[in-house]
């Protein structure tokens, strides 16, 4: 359990200047980082960068002043695993009850029918989704590619928006001809995926201080891509210096599957890839023994724990008090919106709360311990814990304002940060990307949603053999 943080007035230690582009003000408590914390505190922007934080009487003017009175303000919260797309195909009746292997196979066909468009409207409302969560920084795992430049048009909704976001290029590489999982309608070969892996790099990945837009590469999982592939991007990775995602150790099926397939255990695999390194974050990881949760450790390799997904599928949950005890990065991710059905960075840093609980009783993890892994340990596992995840002096201006004020946090006086993620409130006040109000009092600030609502929901009812009636809306 992380130590309470000290209350500190950080305003003197840096230099001032007259004018700073945003000032949020007045907040009931401003939360630094894992061991900063400032009642009263302010937060002033310029470039969107955080300048400078102080406790109150010290504010200095800015051109926009935002008062955050009475509400708390945290950090914006950060999204390490993602499959945006699947809002699409949300809690999808014939498969929602099935195994995890099930409902994989019955979704995969509908997936099939991806294009520039489908990906491009899901993204830019699934990012708006994910504003209203509090998250100002999310990956998105994108392995199904029944068509080219899917990964670009999710890239080209988060510019629009001015999201921060970290697309990989997915792939699927085995089909069910080959001892797979997924129909070959949803699968390429691997020179396609490593060609295309180049290309995306060298259109997008940024690599400046700050970037908006970063690319990672990222085969879906040990039973859909394989050995060549998984050990041929690894190395792909490392000459372009960009980071590694994949699934791994989600499902005991997974556990069967390797030793099958490759005559080892998940982990054993992932190390034989190429994949045991600090340049690596992985969902899930639920099932390795201790054996292997201390190699991964060694090796440095970041976790994306999924509660929510977790506990719907039912195969197990994340070891996560002993892995950050272990020295694992651990971040926070919602997984797809087709099995989690939900994009709440809240809802899920709330379920870490509620699992970690459940798992270790209450010393094995406060609110502050869960804020911790949706903030730094997620700013971690995407390889930027300098400049996200915190709100020192030099990071990203990616904050969150949570209004404190609700009937739910009715006689919620002591503590704000317990307050808050016990009580709610579910939905952000203001959600700030780079120093752009993205949310302003609970509502995105998105010009293009309603029509990309409409889109959306005519091609989710396509995607799902639902007819749409004349004159009725497709919302
Ligand atoms: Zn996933």
């Amino acid at each position: 359990m992380a130590p309470v943080p000290e209350m500190f007035d950080v305003s003197d230690a840096f230099d001032v200047p007259e004018v700073f582009d945003v000032l949020v003000k007045d907040a009931r408590l401003l939360v630094v980082d894992g061991e900063r914390e400032i009642p009263g505190g302010w937060v002033a922007v310029r470039d969107g960068r955080v300048a400078a934080v102080g406790a109150p009487g010290s504010e200095p003017a800015a051109r926009e002043v935002i008062s955050a009175a009475g509400r708390l303000v945290t950090p914006g919260l950060i999204n390490t695993h993602h499959h945006i797309y699947q809002n699409l195909t949300r809690s999808y009746g014939p498969a929602v009850n099935g195994s995890l292997f099930s409902w994989l196979t019955t979704l995969y066909p509908l997936w099939a029918a991806l294009d520039e468009e489908a990906v491009y409207v899901s993204t830019y409302v699934g990012m708006a989704e994910l504003l209203m969560g509090g998250c100002t920084t999310s990956m998105d795992h994108l392995y199904v590619h029944p068509r080219p430049y899917l990964v670009d048009a999710g890239i080209h909704a988060a510019k629009d928006i001015g999201f921060r976001f970290h697309a990989t290029r997915g792939s699927m590489t085995r089909s069910v001809e080959d001892g797979g999982l997924p129909p070959s309608s949803v699968t390429q070969t691997e020179d396609e995926v490593l060609a295309d892996s180049e290309r995306v790099i060298a259109a997008h990945h940024d690599r400046a201080p700050g970037a908006l837009v970063r690319v990672a590469l990222a085969p879906c999982s040990p039973f859909s891509v394989t050995k060549e592939l998984m050990t041929a991007t690894a190395e792909l990775a490392e000459r372009h210096d960009v980071r590694l995602h994949t699934h791994l150790a989600e499902d005991p099926d997974e556990d069967t599957y390797c030793l099958e397939t490759y005559g080892c255990r998940p982990v054993e695999y992932f190390e034989d890839t190429g994949w045991l390194t600090d340049r690596s974050w992985v969902a899930h990881c639920i099932h390795p023994n201790d054996a292997e949760l201390a190699r991964l450790a060694a090796a440095g390799v970041g976790v994306a724990h999924c509660p929510s997904s977790n506990m719907l599928i039912g195969g197990g949950t994340a070891r996560v008090r002993e892995m950050r005890e272990l020295g694992l990065p651990v971040g926070l991710g919602c997984d797809g919106s087709a099995s989690t059905d939900h994009a709440s960075l809240w809802m899920e840093t709330r379920g870490a709360l509620l699992l970690g609980r459940y798992r270790g009783g209450p010393a094995a993890m406060t609110a502050r311990d869960a804020l911790d892994i949706a903030t730094r340990g997620s700013a971690q596992c995407l390889g930027r814990a300098d400049e996200l995840g915190h709100l020192r002096p030099g990071a990203c201006a990616d904050l969150v304002i949570w209004d404190l004020h609700e009937v739910a946090l009715a006689g919620a006086y002591s503590d704000p940060v317990e307050a808050w993620l016990r009580c709610g409130p579910a939905r952000a006040w203001t959600t700030m990307v780079g120093g752009r109000v993205l949310v302003d009092r609970g509502e995105p600030v998105l010009a293009g949603l309603t029509d990309a609502l409409r889109t959306h929901g005519r091609i989710a009812r396509s995607m799902q053999g639902l007819a749409e009636k004349a004159g009725v809306t497709t919302r």
